[in-house]
């Protein structure tokens, strides 16, 4: 150390505790950054890497940024992952001798940001914690710093489960302790792309024990506290806003594990990040961002029980009704500023005056917003709103507390609304008064020495003055005032009585600002007094926007509401998928039937590649999703049953981070999927087995059908290219053949997109290569060889359902791909068998 100047030494010690941040080192006008910050700074954010002297030790890297733009870099830099730790001079630099004392005033990272400009509106910033125990379950805890929101989970199911309910939720940063499994670190930060940070401590300090009331159970204690005591680490202020802990029964909500939260396209499409082409592109017509977050969070948290989800369809119903008063609701929405957020920077003390017009013009809407809503018929709707707290008592503190148009600044007056406090305007009244008695000045003194061009001035440096030109100093009685200021043309004088007056103005605005401050400051704390109850408002209008929506896509797109009942019975009309059929043209789109009766379990769906197999499996899982998480669904009518889990393996994600061949990953899902659905969830399995050689995925394919039907019972899309599977219905009999039909048509095959019953034609391959314009002759010897192989089947004399008996034995007993050859060997063997030798010449027996 010795060999470094003092400040770096400072310097060095402060980095010492902020190993993994950057730490922006305030010296003067800048933030700097050194030696290993200092290169990969430069290299992030494309700023100039520079150096500076350290001592007897030589130069040392450094690159900085301006204080007052420093927001922008921090906010890439924590877009990258990255965490930032803030420190600041803490004294004053002039009265101090030596280095200035520093410190680390703030830690950001991804979980915890709160500038606006870092954020996104429409979606929920979250901080996550992460405990394992020994027993193997995990406890998985929720903070959403900006608008207070806590919860957690307690997760039975092992760490594959407690990923799928990470990701079930736009998590930025997940805290674990120090020695949680490194594997699983590792995993977190590659295959969910989170930054991990650390935090052993897990006792919840006294202070924030009213948070933790409902939560019993030690576990979640521990998270929890996890979670609780990092966040009071890194954010070194005000966490009045923290709402009680909610404890998420997984129980009440449908499992989409993360491979079907991805292969859906639920929220982020799987080419490129982002919503547009997602489900929720397609169905977000909410009018607020705490609306826009609130239909997010129904998305990844279906509900189970048919009465919550009655409610909410009885609601779309209500508002889907009035199609003026809804149109009228919407409009008034639209004036509703983000009251959850604002609540969050309320407690945390960063609130400024515009916020809080923008809060009184958003509050004054509440009454409109009720009396819209009392217009609604539907009884349903009643309930939205018969608890609603408008909060006008905090609506008329602003009226008279703050002035209608304030300045961004807090510190330079102009916020507080005349008359609301005696000082105040008494104040105003000195300033104004002299400032009336400095205007009638000029006048006064024109005319009482004739001097028509006297002015009356103000500058910084002098104050007031009164300015005569040169020419008409002659004019200018001897001793009227003293002389200040010469400038080429005039000379500039005061008066005593001119300073006097001045004195009083000036002293005025100062204490007027000083007072208007802390009156400013007074508000806001007791605004602060507000918070809870904000909150609550701002989940009823959430819960009213996201309805309302769900109302405005029933009438735009024509989806209907699905009946659900307790049989096991799908049966959907003329169903759609969503997103599809929004990107093509309108009325393109060929609407499907899809049925399963109480004995039909297992749909295997055949057809040609790129006829709409998958399409038709997903547009049943997303309509699920929509019908639970209580919108209505596309389709002409829908009867359902309640999902609890929804299982896919559909697309090719392969999952090139952690190194997964796409068959790994393949079976991976399909076996969460086997060990994990029950008889009431829905699966999703299109074309499994093809990331192997035929025999075997054809062997496994089978075999995972049979599993599904035997052991699994839930009810199961399995789309194949295996077209021998077909003949499964023949053992199974709570499976059904359905096929995408497509249909020649001047010798091409047009796909019509419709599902039929049955097994699919088996040539259509030759089909699509003919569309696809390979070589005339190729095809041709295509069909030839078809026809070969079609008639050793024939000619083979093996009945269709002797090979079946083979074929079945074959792979559920010993799934070895020799055998198969042997199948077709074993008919010259028969043949061979048949001959008498004895009856033969030399040459037959050639
Ligand atoms: P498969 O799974 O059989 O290979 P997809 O489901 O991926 O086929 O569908 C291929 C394309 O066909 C889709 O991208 C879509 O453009 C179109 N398609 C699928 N289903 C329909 C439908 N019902 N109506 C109209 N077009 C459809």
């Amino acid at each position: 150390m010795a060999h470094y100047t003092p400040m770096m030494q400072q310097y060095l010690k402060i980095k010492a505790d902020q190993k993994d941040a950057f730490l922006f080192f305030r010296l003067g006008d800048f933030y700097e950054l050194f030696f290993e910050d200092a290169l990969k700074a430069s290299q992030e954010l494309e700023i100039t890497l520079t150096s500076r002297d350290g001592g007897t030790s030589g130069r040392i890297p450094m690159c900085g940024v301006p204080y007052h733009s420093a927001e922008n870099y921090i906010k890439q830099l924590i877009e990258k992952g990255y965490k930032v730790a803030i420190c600041e001079q803490v004294e004053d630099p002039k009265t101090t001798k030596g280095v200035v004392k520093r410190e680390v005033v703030q830690l950001i990272t991804p979980g915890t940001v709160m500038e606006g400009s870092m954020l996104d509106e429409k979606e929920n910033n979250y901080l996550a914690s992460l405990s394992s125990f020994n027993d193997g379950s995990f406890v998985v805890s929720y903070n959403d710093l900006t608008t207070g929101e806590n919860s957690v989970a307690l997760i039975p199911g092992g760490f594959d489960a407690a990923m799928s309910e990470l990701y079930s939720r736009p998590v930025k940063e997940v805290v674990v302790s120090s020695e949680f499994n490194a594997e699983h670190e590792q995993m977190l930060k590659d295959r969910l792309d989170y930054t991990v940070s650390h935090q052993d401590e897990t006792e919840i300090s006294r202070e924030f024990h009213s948070l933790v009331k409902d939560v019993h159970q030690d576990k979640l204690r521990t998270g929890f506290g996890r979670l609780l005591n990092y966040i009071q680490h890194t954010q070194k202020r005000s966490l009045d806003h923290l709402q009680p802990v909610k404890v998420i029964e997984l129980k009440q909500y449908m499992t989409l594990d993360l491979y079907s939260k991805r292969n859906l396209e639920l929220l982020e499409t799987l080419r490129k990040k982002g919503k547009s082409g997602s489900l929720l592109s397609v169905i977000d017509k909410t009018i607020t961002s705490m609306g826009a977050r609130m239909l997010k969070k129904w998305m990844e948290r279906p509900l189970l029980s048919a009465d919550h989800i009655a409610t909410r369809h009885d609601q779309v119903e209500g508002f889907l009704e009035q199609f003026f008063e809804r149109e009228t609701l919407r409009e008034e929405l639209t004036n509703v500023y983000d009251l959850e957020r604002l609540a969050g920077r309320v407690a945390f003390g960063n609130v400024n005056a515009r916020d809080m017009i923008q809060l009184k013009n958003s509050l004054s809407r509440i009454p409109e917003i009720l009396s819209t809503l009392s217009k609604f018929e539907h009884p349903s709707i009643e309930k939205l709103y018969e608890r609603m707290d408008p909060l006008q008592d905090l609506k008329h503190l602003l009226e008279e507390s703050i002035a209608d148009d304030p300045p961004v600044s807090v510190k330079e007056g102009g916020l507080i609304r005349d008359g609301f406090n005696d000082q105040l305007d008494h104040y105003r009244d000195a300033s104004k008064n002299g400032k009336k008695w400095i205007a009638e000045l000029e006048q006064k003194e024109r005319s009482e020495t004739g001097i028509k061009s006297l002015k009356v001035g103000y500058n910084r440096v002098f104050g007031y003055y009164i300015e005569v030109t040169k020419a008409n100093l002659r004019h200018l009685p001897e001793g009227r005032y003293e002389r200040k200021q010469t400038l080429t043309n005039a000379e500039r004088f005061i008066t005593p009585e001119l300073k006097e007056k001045e004195t009083m103005i000036l002293e005025a605005q100062e204490k007027s600002v000083e007072l208007e401050y802390d009156l400013f400051l007074q508000v806001r704390e007791k605004v602060k007094t507000y918070v809870k109850r904000l909150q609550e408002l701002a989940e009823q209008i959430s819960q009213i926007d996201v309805l309302q929506g769900f109302a405005q896509v029933a009438e735009a797109y024509q989806y209907v509401r699905p009946e659900y009942r307790e049989q096991r019975v799908v049966d959907i009309k003329q169903g759609r998928h969503p997103v599809v059929e929004k990107v093509m043209q309108e009325g393109t789109f060929v609407p499907n039937d899809i049925y399963m009766n109480e004995e039909t379990d297992v749909l295997l769906i055949t057809g040609p590649n790129m006829s709409g197999k998958s399409t038709y499996m997903r547009q049943l899982a997303l309509t699920a999703i929509l019908g639970q998480m209580g919108s209505f669904v596309p389709c002409q009518s829908a009867s359902l049953p309640v999902f609890d889990q929804i299982f896919t393996r559909i697309g090719a994600a392969d999952d090139l981070v952690s190194g997964h061949s796409t068959f790994m990953v393949e079976m991976l899902e399909a076996n969460h999927a086997l060990t994990h659905a029950t008889e009431n969830s829905l699966i999703l399995l299109d074309e499994i087995g093809r990331g192997t050689s035929t025999y075997d995925g054809m062997a496994l394919a089978q075999a995972i059908v049979e599993y599904i039907h035997n052991e699994v019972k839930a009810k199961t899309l399995f789309s194949t290219h295996y077209h021998e599977l077909t003949s499964l219905d023949e053992q199974l009999n709570r499976l059904k053949n359905v096929h995408v039909r497509a249909e020649e048509y001047e010798g091409n095959v047009v796909f019509l997109h419709q599902i039929k019953d049955g097994p699919a034609d088996e040539s259509y391959g030759i089909h699509v290569a003919k569309l696809a314009h390979l070589p005339e002759a190729l095809i041709h010897r295509a069909t030839a060889l078809l026809d070969q192989l079609e008639n050793v089947h024939v000619n083979g004399e093996v009945s269709a359902s002797n090979e079946q008996e083979e074929q079945l034995t074959l792979f559920v007993e010993e799934p070895k791909p020799e055998k198969q050859k042997k199948s077709n060997d074993s008919n010259i063997e028969k043949y061979l068998g048949s001959l008498n030798l004895m009856e033969m010449t030399p040459m037959d027996a050639m």
